[in-house]
């Protein structure tokens, strides 16, 4: 049997709900990585486009871990590099953001601008706690006419001290609304930054670990890299046997201990119209559209891996679906 991390090169983090959660470690995230790293690159992928990768390597730096400004990839630079494919070098680009993005922006050679009136050839937009009207309404003068838009991701919610706020999403639909198109997105679940990664790290074998299906296992799965869910975030049991054919990850961890721990072989074994899943002692049976536990065994994580496999292969949504709720409450 082999562990996740086995034949892994670079490992790609998420952060939020992967290794911390507001203020806090997740427990086990920061000793594990520090062990990943005696056997692959560890780095790091975030859509958060107002820090600096050098501000996200400081606070991973006071967590523990010995990360590095170039250990980061943030959507900043997965989106300067889409605007490098629309618009010629050194062109003059109307940049709605932070000084991420400015930053980003001017160290790949083109003019940045804040107004319309510089006929700007691509506008670029991320989020930033001081934007407000006066930088949305820039941008749309400069988008009637036609030219390129380029944002660094699709969050709709950013989470701050106080609570949830508004996300660079949220800003860009303002602009939408107002010019009646959409921009092309550069951050998770966008395949460009996961393979703005792999050539940048020149990865042949990465592991992607996330805690949301709907970006972090998406966006692997569009880059057609192995990805591992971790439950210590958002999405926990009852979104993994939910999950489409698109959001499947190819390993599910309770904490991050379990990437270098052997990962158990799932058996699925098919007899007339029933269906089994074996995952080291636990057995989960499907008959038409009920899954049912045949044998609890001794660890509730490979309960659900092998609810998970068992309903993954029978082609069924989780709509139609009875599960049993021992497998996921
Ligand atoms: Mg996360």
């Amino acid at each position: 049997m082999a562990t996740p991390l086995d034949g892994t090169d670079v490992v790609f983090a998420d952060l939020d709900g992967v290794i911390y959660k507001g203020a806090d470690a997740v427990p086990f995230a920061v000793e594990s990585l520090v062990d990943a790293s005696a056997r692959a690159r560890v780095a790091y992928i975030t859509n958060n486009a107002s820090r600096t990768p050098e501000s996200v390597a400081e606070h991973l730096r006071e967590l523990g871990l010995p990360a590095r400004a170039d250990d980061v990839v943030n959507s900043p630079q997965a989106a300067v590099r889409l605007l490098k494919t629309l618009v010629p070098a050194g062109a003059t680009i109307l940049v709605i953001g932070g000084e991420g993005l400015t930053t980003e922006v001017t160290n790949n050679g083109f003019v940045v601008t804040d107004s319309a009136e510089d006929s700007p050839a691509a506008v670029i937009q991320g989020f930033a706690p001081h934007l407000g009207w006066v930088h949305l309404a820039e941008a749309s003068f400069a988008l009637h006419t036609g030219i390129p838009w380029v944002a660094t991701n699709t969050d709709w919610t950013i989470p701050v001290a106080r609570g949830i706020a508004p996300g660079n999403g949220t800003l860009v639909s303002a602009v939408h609304l107002a010019v009646g198109r959409l921009p092309v997105f550069a951050g998770k679940p966008e395949k460009a930054i996961f393979d703005y990664a792999r050539e940048r790290f020149h990865a042949s074998d990465p592991l992607v670990i996330g805690d949301r299906l709907d970006t972090d296992i998406l966006g692997a799965n569009r880059a057609g890299m192995r990805s591992a869910l971790v439950l210590t975030g958002i999405d926990q049991a009852k979104q993994a046997i939910a999950a489409d054919e698109t959001m499947r990850p190819t390993y599910i961890l309770e904490d991050l201990r379990q990437l270098d721990e052997e990962y158990p072989e799932v058996r699925l074994d098919v007899d007339g119209d029933v269906t089994s899943a074996t995952v080291g002692d636990a057995v989960v049976r499907m008959k038409a559209h009920v899954v049912r536990i045949a044998h609890p065994g001794t660890s509730r994580i490979n309960l659900l891996r092998a609810a998970c496999a068992v309903v993954y292969n029978s082609g069924l949504r989780i709509y139609g679906l009875d599960v049993e709720p021992a497998i996921y409450s």
